[in-house]
């Protein structure tokens, strides 16, 4: 057999020609959104009035397993797709394993991370339904960045919410956003009936991601020819994400290897239902198996510690109701550096597959985390984004203990994106400053208690 190379590199020709939706393969299918008024399944006609209507669409296909990629949408994925598949010799050499690691890598377009998988699908659609503009919003900026750069590619017109405290602690971010041509707006701000809410009963708030959501839900609803997009969480944008896991397995088998445990940091859960979907259909077709584990901060803990349940998506109870492991739409983590890994709920497609026992859980505290970055950084180069070194962790934790055991096995991560944004985070570690918060039952109970109190 042909030696593996450093990087395994697909043609353009082998991006995919469609999504993988695992829900067709889901025996136990995600619950369904509600309508929060009427607490009945959220209808494709109410779907529409928030989303773009394809996207509406994909959002309720539990049945259709590959779904066409559209020209447009390949096309500009060929501007930094296929990403490479990585073989971590180094690493491997370096931790002096007998696993086999590899690691697929998402953070070479000017985003940074996998975010543009889905940015680009849902401007593509926006833009064929005729409409003006998208608005969504932002935490840690990576999603308001991928969105900014679809809309501007295509012409559409951006409006990005940004968390108040992530617009003033990072300014380049914001930036590179105007660049690209986005309307960013400090959230809770006061252009919105929700947000001066907010602001009156929480002054001085730094925001959060449900505020946000709760701003631009209502600027789309209001404005002529606009809808709202999400960058993670819902089951429409995990599809889009399968093209990362698609491509590491077309470039796997190529080479015969099968992994035996694929790790992935979770936030909403899009990237690694993305990763792991072509595996998991596999594993649900009882056709392979495979050890998945999603890894969350330990200040976010929503699989490890979250309760499954219907919730809110959102700080203003705008949204749809979703099922799904959450800590409640009240939890506010505390100052955690991995800014997109904090929402406080859970796509609810793993959270059924997690439910099901079909993929693991782990959380790790950030100070552990930062080590694993900055010895990922000095061996294998990427300077990863502190999102992305949870599934760093995760994979050298494994892989010592392959060491201990003898075990040859074989390691895929996700590596969804590169931290140049996230040096405050680093400077932070490189000082010793930083600490670990883990939330207390009572802290927690704080946010189960502001669930919504109905008997679903
Ligand atoms: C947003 C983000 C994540 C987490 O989002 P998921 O939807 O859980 O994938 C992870 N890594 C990076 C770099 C991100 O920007």
């Amino acid at each position: 057999m042909e030696k593996i190379p450093y990087k395994i590199y697909l043609s353009e020709n082998e991006i995919p020609k469609q999504w993988y939706n695992v829900r067709a393969d889901m025996k136990n299918k995600p619950a369904p959104l509600l309508n929060p008024a009427t607490l009945k399944p959220m209808t494709l006609e109410e779907l529409s009035q928030v989303f773009c209507e394809e996207l509406a669409k994909q959002e309720l296909d539990d049945t259709t397993p590959y779904i066409d990629i559209p020209d447009e949408i390949r096309d500009f994925y060929k501007m930094y797709r296929p990403s490479p598949l990585v073989r971590a010799y180094c690493l491997e050499k370096a931790l002096d394993t007998p696993a086999k690691i590899y690691y697929k890598f998402e953070g070479n377009n000017t985003s940074g991370s996998h975010k543009l998988n889905s940015a680009i699908a849902q401007a593509y659609y926006a833009k064929k339904q005729g409409l003006k503009g998208v608005t969504t919003e932002t935490g840690a900026g990576q999603w308001g960045t991928a969105l900014s750069m679809a809309c501007a590619y295509l012409g559409l017109d951006c409006k990005v919410f940004m968390v108040k405290c992530s617009y003033e602690q990072k300014p380049f971010r914001r930036e590179v956003m105007r660049t690209y041509g986005a309307d960013v707006t400090p959230s809770p701000s006061d252009t919105t009936e929700v947000g001066r809410k907010i602001l009156a009963e929480h002054p001085g708030t730094t925001g959060s991601l449900g505020c946000a959501i709760s701003e631009a839900v209502e600027v789309a609803v209001k404005s002529e020819g606009y809808r709202y997009v999400l960058g993670s969480v819902l089951s429409q944008v995990l599809l889009h994400q399968t093209v990362i896991g698609l491509e590491a397995k077309a470039a796997l088998d190529k080479y015969g290897v099968k992994p035996d445990m694929i790790i992935g940091c979770a936030g909403g859960g899009s990237n690694l239902g993305g990763l792991v979907s072509p595996f998991m259909g596999e594993k649900l077709r009882g056709e392979k198996d495979y050890e998945i584990i999603a890894v969350e901060p330990a200040s976010c803990p929503s699989l490890t510690r979250g309760k499954y349940a219907y919730d809110f998506c959102d700080t203003g109870m705008v949204c749809p109701l979703a099922k799904m492991y959450t800590l409640g739409s009240g939890f506010i983590p505390s100052a955690n550096h991995a800014g997109g890994l904090r929402y406080h709920g859970m796509s609810s497609v793993l959270s059924q597959l997690y439910d099901d026992g079909l993929m693991t859980a782990r959380s790790v505290e950030q100070t552990a985390v930062f080590a694993a970055a900055q010895q990922f950084a000095r061996i294998e180069g990427i300077l990863p984004a502190p999102e992305s070194s949870h599934a760093i962790r995760v994979a050298i934790d494994e892989a010592l203990k392959c060491k201990e055991t003898g075990e040859e096995k074989t390691i895929l991560f996700g590596l969804t994106g590169t931290g140049y944004f996230d040096m405050v985070a680093y400077q932070r570690f490189n000082d010793g400053q930083m600490s670990d918060h883990i939330p207390t039952d009572e802290e927690l109970k704080a946010g189960f208690d502001g669930m919504p109190k109905v008997d679903l």
